[in-house]
């Protein structure tokens, strides 16, 4: 019999989005996702490879082509169940996660321009289920085993863990510092981008699953680790990277000089820009440069304007290509009218007679030859030096972890940068029945990393705790 040969199909589809010039004011999410029909009509793309490279870039190793496959047979309930099997975020992660990094990149599609778009996939199964009266039925859960997991963070990494130690019949219960759940996708990835109601329900179905959050708990202070292993079989640290570098320049302490962690924080977790609806408020500013060029940077220029900025600049010191924010965030910000600053390196901030900052001095850079890191070194040019006004400041330029529960631990194996040490196929610590994942270990990076170290330490407690 004849082969029937496959058609390829390179009209990848694409996700409506607000208008710029409407959602420039607005902290409504930005990309609609896809109708039914597209969604059904992007999954058909989709060539069902025997041997799917997509999924060797998914860290939680969901069956790609099979949810997808459901998609295109509309039948969606299974396609949420076929994600939610490896997956306790899939809403998250068809949002935020780089896909053209991970699972996308190694579509065999990609080699001809038009990967299929998994994430947008993933995106609409999740938020269809979330359409839907009801939850799909809970999986299955194992009888107990008596055993109890501790849990420190409830970012992607805790989260993760939680989720698929709980089906595996043990005890959890997450420690949170913070009074709310869910790690950098509360407070730090803002509204327009992942709404914070969808992060609510994916910790309100871990609950359901029966994980217990303990809120306002800071592990280190509240009670040491060694104090928790009295009570738990195992814990897993999964404490992220939450302490603020700065750039150690004159004049960073001025007024109106924020770091990315205190101006996102105030604007998701505190709903500074519903003040006085909520207790929490945040000043209006004008003109407002926002240092450094990552999706953290994209997020504070963008809030910035929706907050009635006028004027809103990156400036970062490399050149458009060595930004290491998404392409899809970079063009977003573009699209919202976010100035961008390239090659500049700002070296001074001055302030007025009020302690209030109003201009940074900056040198013009070029790039040089190519540093540790393989990018291009800027390099300053002699005599560029010019003013920049403005009245605020945020500084996003990377995250360390926090050190308390490191100098509360004694026996913890600490790196040099500050991360906790692990074992990496396992993310055991060198302390006995203490797990690590995420950015506390890894340094700051992406959710889907976070939850792909989670499963792998998952996987290694569960062996463990049953012998
Ligand atoms: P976190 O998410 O940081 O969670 C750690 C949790 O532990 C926090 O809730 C913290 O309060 C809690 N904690 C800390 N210390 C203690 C303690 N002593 N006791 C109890 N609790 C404690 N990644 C992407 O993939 N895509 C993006 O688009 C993206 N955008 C980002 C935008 C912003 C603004 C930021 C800040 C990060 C972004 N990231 C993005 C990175 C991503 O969010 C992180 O890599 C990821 O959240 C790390 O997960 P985690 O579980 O390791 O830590
Ligand atoms: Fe791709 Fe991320 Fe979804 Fe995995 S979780 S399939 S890497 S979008
Ligand atoms: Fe489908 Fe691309 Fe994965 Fe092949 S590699 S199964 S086409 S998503």
């Amino acid at each position: 019999m004849e082969k029937k040969k496959k058609i390829i199909d390179l009209e990848r589809r694409d996700m409506p989005k607000q208008s710029p010039e409407i959602r420039r004011s607005n902290f409504i999410e930005v990309a609609f996702g896809y109708s039914e029909e597209l969604a059904v009509a992007e999954a058909k793309r989709c060539l069902q490879c025997k041997k799917p490279f997509c999924m060797d870039g998914c860290p939680v190793e969901i069956s790609i082509p099979a949810f997808i496959k459901s998609i295109a047979d509309r039948n969606f309930e299974e396609s949420i169940k076929i994600l939610k099997n490896k997956n306790c975020l899939p809403a998250v992660c068809g949002r935020v996660c780089p896909q053209e990094e991970q699972c996308e990149i190694r579509c065999v599609l990609e080699k001809k321009g038009a990967p299929v778009a998994i994430g947008r996939l993933e995106r609409f199964a999740a938020d269809w289920e979330a359409r839907q009266s009801g939850e799909s039925e809970l999986p299955e859960i194992k009888p107990s085993t008596g055993k109890r997991v501790g849990i420190i963070g409830s970012g992607p990494a805790g989260v993760t863990v939680a989720g698929d130690l709980i089906l595996e019949g043990h005890e959890i219960t997450i420690y949170e510092a913070l009074h709310e759940a869910g790690g950098v996708l509360t407070y730090g990835i803002p509204e327009f981008r992942l709404p914070k109601a969808i992060v609510r329900r994916e910790i309100e179905y871990l609950k359901k699953l029966g994980v217990q959050i303990k809120l306002d708990y800071i592990v280190g202070k509240t009670k040491t680790i060694d104090e928790l292993l009295k009570e738990y079989d195992a814990l897993f640290v999964g404490s992220g990277a939450g302490l603020p570098w700065f750039l150690n320049i004159p004049g960073e302490n001025l007024n109106g000089v924020y770091s990315a962690n205190e101006y996102l924080t105030r604007m998701n977790l505190m709903k500074g820009f519903d003040f006085p609806d909520s207790t929490t408020p945040i000043k209006k500013h004008d003109r407002v440069a926002v240092f450094g060029g990552g999706n953290v940077a994209m997020d504070c220029a963008r809030t910035a304007a929706r907050l009635g900025a006028d004027e809103v600049y990156i400036v970062y010191r490399r050149s458009r290509n060595e930004l290491p924010a998404r392409l899809e965030e970079v063009e977003n910000a573009e699209e919202e009218g976010i100035i961008f600053k390239l090659l500049t390196l700002p070296v001074k901030l001055n302030g007025n007679d009020d302690g209030w900052i109003k201009e940074i001095e900056c040198l013009q850079m070029r790039l040089g030859e190519p540093d540790e890191s393989g990018r291009r070194r800027p390099v300053p040019i002699e005599g560029s030096e010019f003013v920049l006004p403005v009245d605020a400041c945020i500084v996003a330029i990377g995250n360390s972890p926090n050190p308390i529960i490191a100098e509360t631990t004694p026996d913890l194996k600490i790196s040099k940068r500050g991360t906790i040490e692990v074992e990496e196929e396992t993310g055991k610590t060198s302390k006995d029945r203490v797990w690590a994942g995420g950015d506390i270990v890894t340094g700051a990076a992406t959710v889907i990393l976070a939850m792909g170290a989670g499963r792998v330490a998952a996987r290694s407690i569960h062996e463990v705790l049953s012998g």
